[in-house]
């Protein structure tokens, strides 16, 4: 059975460490809470836990990475027995956080001089389609590395597209994103208008599923949107803020202005700062009625 590395299991990490395992690999699992990988090889029955990084790198050809974040990332990747350290001949680092293009290119040089290949690799789907091994991934870097990365990122995504240099896959799934929160948005304001106009919302739901505007996305957080209370988390609000920031960065640095986005961006603060920030990203409906954010919203 093959090895393959994982590094943060969180909600994503270990959703794509049971797609893994389901798809014939052995996880050598590493996370910075060391419970978090812990749990998961206990529940898979298989694997181990690795002590750092560094020593995940050092055992296996292909290591994925899911982080929170940049800074995250650059922890795992160059802090103290990082998994740069462990990086070797023939083996290949890739990242699904979601992170900036410009945070994987950083760590460019350090991995090709240890004769390492470098991709990144984000997703999009959550913790569902991930266990179900049915994300679709965005790749940047070599044909050649992700060749050697491909039967791994097989075992998780229905489709892998390859979209050019190290950064490329970054920058596309900020591009998806922007998309993802617009339609959050979106959505939780036709639920909030339809509601407070005396329709039933889980009819309301069946209809926005029903129509024109019913988007994979719309079928997947029903329970999220009309049971927000007994729904696990997917994905927090700290993260979308973080994401959002990241799109409003990408936007400035190649010249484009995206409003919509910032409007997102104001809501999502708005909800982090109501307390919010462990919610589902969802849980921004809280935000829409009439005095949650003042008179100067509603125009005449
Ligand atoms: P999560 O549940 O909060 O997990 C975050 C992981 O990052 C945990 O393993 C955490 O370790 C680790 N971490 C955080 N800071 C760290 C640091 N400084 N050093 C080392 N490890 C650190 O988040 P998630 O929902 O799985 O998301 C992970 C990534 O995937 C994010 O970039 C997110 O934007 C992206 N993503 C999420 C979804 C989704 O639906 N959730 C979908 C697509 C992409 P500890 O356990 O020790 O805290």
């Amino acid at each position: 059975m093959t090895a393959v590395g994982l590094l943060g299991i969180g909600r994503m990490g270990a959703a794509m460490g049971r797609a893994l395992s389901a798809g014939g690999f052995e996880l050598v699992a590493w996370n910075r809470s060391p419970a978090g990988a812990a749990r998961l090889i206990g529940e898979l029955g298989r694997g181990r836990v690795a002590g750092t990084p560094a020593e995940v790198a050092a055992a296996v050809d292909v290591c994925i990475t899911m982080l929170a974040d940049g800074d995250a990332v650059d922890a795992v990747f160059a802090g103290p027995d990082g998994l740069l350290q462990g990086a070797h001949d023939d083996s290949v680092l890739c990242d699904a956080s979601t992170v900036a293009p410009a945070t994987l290119r950083a760590h460019e040089a350090t991995a090709r001089a240890a004769g390492a290949g470098l991709l990144d690799t984000p997703v999009s789907g959550s913790v569902t389609l991930a266990e179900a091994g049915r994300l679709t991934i965005m790749a940047g870097g070599t044909a050649a590395d992700l060749a050697v990365a491909r039967p791994v990122l097989d075992a998780l995504a229905t489709t892998v597209f390859h979209l050019g240099p190290l950064g490329s896959g970054a920058a596309m799934k900020l591009a998806v994103n922007t998309v993802i929160f617009g339609l959050n948005q979106a959505l939780a304001e036709a639920l909030t208008l339809a509601t407070a106009a005396g329709i039933d919302q889980a009819a309301a739901y069946d209809v926005l599923t029903a129509s024109a505007a019913g988007a994979p996305f719309v079928g997947y957080k029903r329970a999220a949107f009309l049971e927000p209370d007994t729904t696990p988390v997917a994905f927090a609000v700290d993260l979308a803020a973080k994401d959002l920031r990241l799109i409003a960065d990408l936007a400035r640095d190649v010249g484009v202005r995206l409003p919509g986005a910032l409007t997102d961006l104001a809501v999502i603060d708005a909800t982090v700062a109501a307390g919010g920030g462990q919610r589902d990203f969802s849980t921004v409906t809280s935000q829409l009625h009439a005095g949650d954010r003042g008179e100067e919203d509603r125009p005449d």
